[in-house]
């Protein structure tokens, strides 16, 4: 039987079902000890939570990372949220026991989060459910699921996986995950990933359909799962798990590379992150810089704006985490389709042609000046951070945002506080406006990266989240291509720096273009780092000059496409 869900975390796993049921905890009010006894064990239990999610999250940091031990953490500080505390004891007021004012509450929240659209709230909800029964484990003074004994290749099947869970786990013994809940962003995959097994959520009713010790193939690369698959088909897969851990071990001989391509020139693959965060993946990946920060998830998933030392504190833990690596902080690129409901940017007809990123920026000055400010004092610490304006459409907006940088810059001075001089400030091509122009923005830009995902779009008129028109968004298209290599050349011929880091930058098929028209900085995601290094590696200047001509001799997206799939097949 196949089962499909989410394809959260890569690879094959191979192994016998180990079912984590719900325990369940037998507690009623009769067991009431008065108000005061039951707050007090109340605030005891919350006590050993704290102390024990502290050793936990310690732990977890050592075997995984800080973005999985701050996820630990953040069940601390929900826990000790007022308005949660508060609504406990009022339960115990009422004459409840502690675990069933616990339970009430938890449940509450978890169902509250659970109902709401937004992913990252649904994920509060299965936090909440951790805070729960790791609670509930305390008061009623059982031990919790005791995951650290696992037999080997168990493949661990459960409602949901959870923090907690992932510290005791012997990644040793376990060769996959299964579960019923989490979407790809949601903080099982997090953990999931960050304990390099593969993964597949979100399968619904799995832990009922799944026996105890039933052999299980999980793909985390395609999001789907076999249940007591035959031996042929294990042996298929055995085979196929094989060959992917001789990929990545093979990837992994170029984290600590330079790179280069088969000629030895130098190139550079920087990482593209969304918060500070995300650097240290970067850097685990085998960055060689940050290519592209995309500021504005810093003002999502908040209420208002945040403060210049809220920026500058973010900023600057990139630039430390980096270590004096290159760091490109793109301004604020808000509207399109990445709204900010506090901003109230109000409702347009055509967002993606509308009031959005250097746009917005420029009429809402005293905004702009915060982040510009904040970017500038992390310049000084490492001198290594370049502003990048978004969605440029003119020579004016480069002058203005300039022209708003020199009043920063004069006023940090006045207040005597350390910034970068001399930060760079660059511009994202990603318009026809600014491919057409690029030789007159050259002379007012330090540098050049070209947004791919945008400028399909814009030079296809075809928008890039509507699935209507999704055949006609090809970054292979001519026109496309024709407006990259022009950017690229403009730039050279100008003396600036290009890079790219819209998707196409990890575009297998594309790289020998890219290389011919001789760009050199490529940022994308951080798994697509070591990918795209070995890519470059592997060509010669010469082989990728031949390919580009017979490719841009050619007069349709599928054709280029199809000319240079074939290309890579018969390199392999
Ligand atoms: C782009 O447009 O290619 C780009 C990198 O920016 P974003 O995807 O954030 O619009
Ligand atoms: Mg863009």
């Amino acid at each position: 039987m196949v089962v499909r869900g989410i394809a959260a975390s890569d690879g094959i796993g191979i192994g016998k079902a180990v079912c984590i049921r719900e325990e369940t905890y037998t507690f009623s009010d009769a067991q009431f000890a008065g108000k005061e006894k039951e707050k007090e064990r109340l605030e005891e239990g919350i006590a050993s939570f704290t102390e024990e999610t502290k050793k936990l999250a310690e732990k977890i940091r050592k075997s995984s990372g800080e973005k999985e031990a701050d996820i630990l953490l953040g069940h601390i500080t929900m826990l000790h949220d007022p308005f949660m505390l508060s609504q406990m004891q009022e339960n115990i007021e009422t004459g409840r026991c502690a675990e069933n004012a616990v339970d009430a509450v938890c449940t509450m929240y978890a169902d509250m989060f659970a109902a709401v659209e937004d992913e990252l709230m649904r994920q509060r909800a299965a936090d909440v459910r951790d805070i729960k029964a790791r609670l509930l484990a305390i008061l009623s003074g059982k031990a919790p699921i005791d995951l650290s004994r696992l037999p080997k290749d168990s493949v661990l099947v459960a409602k949901e996986l959870t923090p907690s869970m992932t510290v005791e786990l012997q990644t040793e013994n376990v060769s996959a995950i299964l579960t019923e809940q989490g979407g790809k962003t949601s903080h099982s995959a997090i953990l999931a990933r960050g304990l390099e097994l593969p993964a597949v959520l979100g399968v619904a009713g799995i832990t009922e359909t799944v026996k105890e010790g039933e052999g299980l193939i999980v793909d985390g690369t395609e999001g789907m799962a076999i249940l007591s698959p035959d031996t042929k088909t294990t042996a298929q897969y055995r085979k196929k798990q094989e060959k992917a851990r001789e990929e990545k071990k093979q990837l992994s001989v170029y984290r600590d590379r330079p790179t280069k391509d088969a000629d030895g020139q130098r190139y550079e693959v920087f990482a593209n992150i969304g918060s500070p965060k995300e650097a240290e993946q970067a850097v685990q990946n085998g960055a060689e810089g940050i290519g592209l920060f995309r500021t504005e998830f810093l003002f999502m998933d908040r209420s208002s704006l945040p403060s210049e030392e809220e920026q500058y504190d973010a900023y600057a833990e990139v630039a430390r985490y980096m270590k004096g690596k290159k760091v490109v902080i793109r301004t604020l690129d808000v509207g399109g389709d990445k709204e900010i409901p506090y901003l109230s940017m109000g409702k347009e007809e055509n967002p993606f042609l509308g009031y959005r990123a250097i746009r917005y920026c420029l009429s809402h000055k005293e905004q702009f000046r915060v982040q510009l400010r904040a970017i500038l004092r992390a310049g000084a610490i490492h001198g290594n951070l370049c502003i990048m304006l978004p969605f440029i459409t003119s020579v004016e907006e480069i002058r203005e945002a300039k022209a708003l940088l020199e009043v920063c810059k004069k006023e940090l001075r006045n207040e005597g506080k350390a910034f970068d001089e001399k930060i760079s400030v660059g511009i994202m091509t990603e318009t026809p406006a600014s491919v057409l122009l690029a030789e007159l923005l050259a002379k007012e830009a330090d540098f050049f990266s070209i947004g791919t995902n945008d400028l399909t779009q814009y030079i296809l008129a075809a928008d890039r989240g509507n699935p209507k028109v999704e055949y006609l968004y090809d970054e292979c298209h001519p026109a496309v291509l024709r407006g990259i290599q022009k950017v690229i050349e403009a730039a050279k011929k100008a003396g600036i720096p290009v890079a790219m880091c819209g998707a196409a930058a990890a575009e297998a098929k594309l790289i020998p273009l890219f290389l011919a028209w001789g760009l050199e900085e490529f940022s994308v995601t951080p798994s697509d780092i070591l990918p795209t290094r070995k890519r470059i590696s592997s060509w010669r200047k010469s082989d990728a000059k031949a390919a580009e001509k017979e490719a841009m001799g050619l007069s349709t997206g599928a054709g280029i496409a199809g000319y240079l799939t074939g290309v890579l097949k018969n390199r392999e």
